[in-house]
């Protein structure tokens, strides 16, 4: 069997703590690997690798920190297939589905090629009298990311790759249940010319993140996971002054006003609540059709639509979506659909008895749908990350834009609709982080930032994007003034600039 241990001062290490987790194949329901779970002392041999690692790294000039970049990007546009179909059979989207997990990634990785520019500070010449003042950015240290397992290529690129090109020595703490690809991403930047030290990735678990956590030589943390997980990082990452970006759960609604094209509303609605079986936080699990004539028009077209997905192994691709992450994670779904239907709302479409012919032992779920559902049910309040969608109608366009609004999570919505004025509105007053026209999963480009809002992020700054490099690093402004003939004798009061 396959084992992954750590990946410490540029190489794979094996674990020593005794403690593994085992690796899942989705779509068959076999163990295929076994991750090693590292201890506090592991945790601590990858920071002092880092820290040792670091300061030559910081002073390497950006443009070589850029081009070791480039060649990375480069490297893993070489091993696009072997990547792609090991994150499809450690996580169990499918190897389309993981292409484009690691494209998004990679496109962070083609932004902090950028960094020469991105790090530039700003200067003012006479500022006052012989004064200059500028102002540079400076790498913040050792700092870490604990990623979930739900992009194991994307989210680790989100944050090694600008922490890396600011400057700092990163530990990676990935999610133990697909560990595989973030492995294969350090040993690539290692291949791209990378220093030893400068990415460490530790496989783990709690005990892992605590370890993160309370290490005094971290200076930031970047998490992305579920609420509640995010919340107690945030707090307990602020106990030792860290610097902290927790990105949290989601439900992102669709909102479908009466004059939307609705074939093209309900494409949207099916790639995006049921692609990568929902298992996205920026998968639409809630749609919000305007008025009744609206709502019927919907689900007449989308009852058959989520009758014949097509659910297929992670290798097949013709699938729609393939397996979800785990048994627990398959029985976690079929409980919110039973508390849906003892909550009131119409299941219009069942996938529970959905089975895979051939791959019995599968985690597979068929896709379901729920119509009347109202806000006070816990199937509309709770995540239930998995190919649900639930129809929540409204009367008229103020109860919609008020749905997302008051709603816990604050991470993405959409709205469908050819009325400029009403999608106008609807960006400006909608209380939600990223909002997509006529676009369902509205997740920015990677030179913009990326980031939820309300229980959906924690801490300041969003993700990659400008903030990115904000986030890694630390001003320092300089205030100079050279001798030139400016005497002002000694001063008691606060300076002016005169
Ligand atoms: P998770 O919170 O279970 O795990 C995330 C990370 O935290 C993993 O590395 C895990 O090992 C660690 N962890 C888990 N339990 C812990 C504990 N008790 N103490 C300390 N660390 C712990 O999340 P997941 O199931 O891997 O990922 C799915 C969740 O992530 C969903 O809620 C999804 O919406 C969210 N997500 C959010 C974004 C975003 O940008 N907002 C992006 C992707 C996923």
């Amino acid at each position: 069997m396959r084992s992954v241990g750590h990946f410490i001062g540029g190489k794979e290490v094996k674990g020593t703590s005794g403690r593994t987790a085992d690796v899942f194949e989705p779509m068959t329901g076999d163990v295929q690997a076994k991750v090693a779970l590292a201890s506090k002392a592991e945790v601590r041999a990858a920071v002092e690798n880092a820290r040792a690692a670091q300061p030559e790294w910081a002073a390497t000039n950006p443009q070589r920190r850029a081009r070791v970049m480039m060649k990375f990007v480069e490297l893993v546009q070489r091993d696009y297939d072997k990547l792609a179909e090991l994150l499809a059979r450690e996580h169990g989207k499918t190897v389309p589905d993981a292409k484009g997990d690691i494209q998004r990634g990679l496109e962070v990785a083609e932004f902090a090629c950028g960094i020469p520019h991105l790090m530039k500070g700003e200067y003012t010449e006479g500022a006052g009298p012989g004064i200059d003042i500028y102002s540079m950015r400076q790498a913040l240290g050792v700092v870490a990311g604990i990623t979930p397992f739900n992009f194991p290529a994307m989210i680790p690129m989100w944050k090694f790759a600008p922490a890396i090109a600011c400057g700092n020595a990163f530990i990676l703490k990935p999610s133990e249940r697909d560990p595989g690809v973030p492995m294969m991403l350090a040993e690539l930047m290692i291949e791209a010319g990378l220093p030893a030290g400068i990415l460490n990735v530790v496989n783990g678990d709690k005990e892992a993140v605590d370890a993160i956590l309370d290490d005094p030589d971290i200076k930031a943390v970047g998490f992305v996971g579920s609420t509640p997980i995010a919340q107690y990082i945030y707090e307990r990452a602020a106990q030792t002054g860290k610097r902290c970006q927790c990105f949290g759960g989601a439900k992102n609604h669709a909102i479908i006003m009466p004059d939307a094209d609705m074939d093209q509303a309900v494409d949207a609605l099916i790639g995006a609540g049921y692609g990568s079986a929902g298992e996205r936080c920026m998968a639409v699990s809630v749609a919000v059709p305007v008025g009744k004539s609206t709502a019927d028009r919907l689900m007449e077209k989308l009852i058959p639509r989520v009758e014949s997905l097509k659910i297929g192994t992670s290798i097949d691709p013709s699938a729609d979506y393939g397996p979800l992450v785990t048994r627990e994670a398959v029985e976690k779904v079929k409980g919110y659909i039973d508390i849906g239907i003892k909550e009131g709302a119409t299941l219009a479409v069942d996938g529970r008895g959905f089975k895979m012919q051939g791959y019995e032992n599968g985690f597979y779920l068929g896709g379901s749908l729920f119509d009347n559902v109202t806000k006070d049910m816990r199937i509309y309040k709770e995540e239930i990350f998995g190919p649900v969608l639930s129809v929540v109608r409204a009367h008229d366009y103020k109860e919609a834009l008020a749905l997302p609004s008051e709603h816990d999570y604050g991470n993405g919505v959409a709205i469908f609709t050819r009325d400029g004025d009403a999608a106008r509105d609807f960006a400006a007053k909608v209380n939600v982080g990223m909002v997509g026209i006529n676009v369902p999963i509205p997740v920015p480009i990677a030179y913009y930032t990326f980031g939820g809002w309300k229980k959906s992020g924690f801490g300041d700054l969003n993700q990659h994007g400008p903030d990115s490099v904000r986030f890694y690093t630390k001003t320092k402004t300089v205030t100079s003034r050279w001798p030139s003939g400016v005497k002002e004798g000694a001063e008691f009061s606060i300076p002016l600039m005169k």
